[in-house]
């Protein structure tokens, strides 16, 4: 080996001991402050585990080529924030009084306020989109809630309404029109480049089209048929009985009967008092109440009573 190969070979192996020591610099991390609110110690020893694990995976769900180099972060949790939480460059603050009142819901606002601060937006940003990916990451992806649960207001540019609702939105685009439309657009809004063209570019479709056919794809069935007395469903069905009740049969057997309660254009409501429970009869499903909202039970089909 000459010389000049041996300082070559020196050199080059000092250039990659630098970037191996680089690329093995520890990861950035996520710290709780709890000092001035001792109370929600234990929670933010719980949540700074969590939010260590998700931190990095938020980054990678976001990435798109270029890298970038996460910060460290710190969550002051503290007695005098009076609203949820806020993000502020690498610093989040949140609320002790909320951490208290609602820790589980504070563990998603906690993956919230993390996105923002991968996001790293210039400022005047399109908020709704902003706030859109924060809750897309929080609601779809970190607690898995159900695209059907997402709220859908039915207006023109509904989406501008931002977080769950644009959220929603994002989880429709990503999983039918756009899959991987939330990094692109993250990308974009990083460099301070977003064009609502960009939703036309990737589906042919303008963003108000798009957001028109969003509520479509989730409008609840039409007005019920004039014959409504037996929906059929796979195993059984549902009919009306002579004196105005209602039975749900199975094998030919009545199973249970209901009471009509209300009744319009869209559908029949049910309630076997017995039970407490309440169904929601419409063009296609037999929807049942559950706290404060309808989840579907069956789907059939509506038929004319045979004649006895
Ligand atoms: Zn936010």
């Amino acid at each position: 080996m000459n010389r000049l190969r041996r300082s070559f070979t020196v050199v080059f192996g000092l250039v990659c001991l630098a970037f191996s020591l680089a690329s093995a610099a520890a990861p950035a991390r996520v710290r709780f402050e709890t000092g001035a609110a001792p109370e929600t110690a234990s929670w933010a020893a719980a949540a700074e585990v969590l939010a260590n694990e998700w931190y990095p995976r938020l980054g990678n769900l976001l990435a798109s080529g270029t890298e970038v180099v996460l910060p460290d972060v710190e969550i002051r949790v503290t007695p005098t924030y009076d609203g949820v939480a806020a993000a502020s460059g690498n610093r989040i603050e949140m609320s002790a009084k909320r951490v208290a009142a609602l820790p589980e819901d504070s563990r998603g606002v906690v993956i919230h306020e993390l996105v923002h601060v991968v996001q790293a937006y210039p400022g005047g940003s399109e908020g709704w989109l902003t706030e859109g990916i924060a809750d897309y990451l929080r609601c779809a992806v970190y607690e898995s809630m159900p695209l059907s649960e997402f709220p859908r207001p039915a207006k023109d540019r509904g989406y501008r309404d931002s977080y769950k609702v644009a959220a929603g939105f994002l989880f429709w685009l990503e999983s039918g029109p756009a899959p991987g439309v939330v990094r692109q657009l993250n990308a974009a809004l990083r460099r301070g480049g977003y064009r609502e063209s960009v939703f036309r570019d990737r589906t042919g479709r303008d963003l108000e089209t798009l957001w028109k056919d969003y509520l479509a794809a989730f409008q609840k069935s039409g007005p019920l048929p004039t014959t409504t007395q037996v929906m059929r469903l796979r195993n059984g069905s549902f009919e009306r009985l002579n004196d105005g009740s209602w039975g749900e049969f199975q094998d030919g057997k009545r199973i249970w009967t209901f009471r009509e309660e209300a009744r319009t254009p869209e559908h029949i409501d049910l309630l076997d008092e017995g039970r407490g429970l309440r169904l929601r009869l419409t063009a296609n499903e037999v929807l049942l109440r559950q706290g404060d909202r309808w989840g579907t039970l069956y789907r059939g089909n509506w038929e004319p009573a045979k004649s006895p």
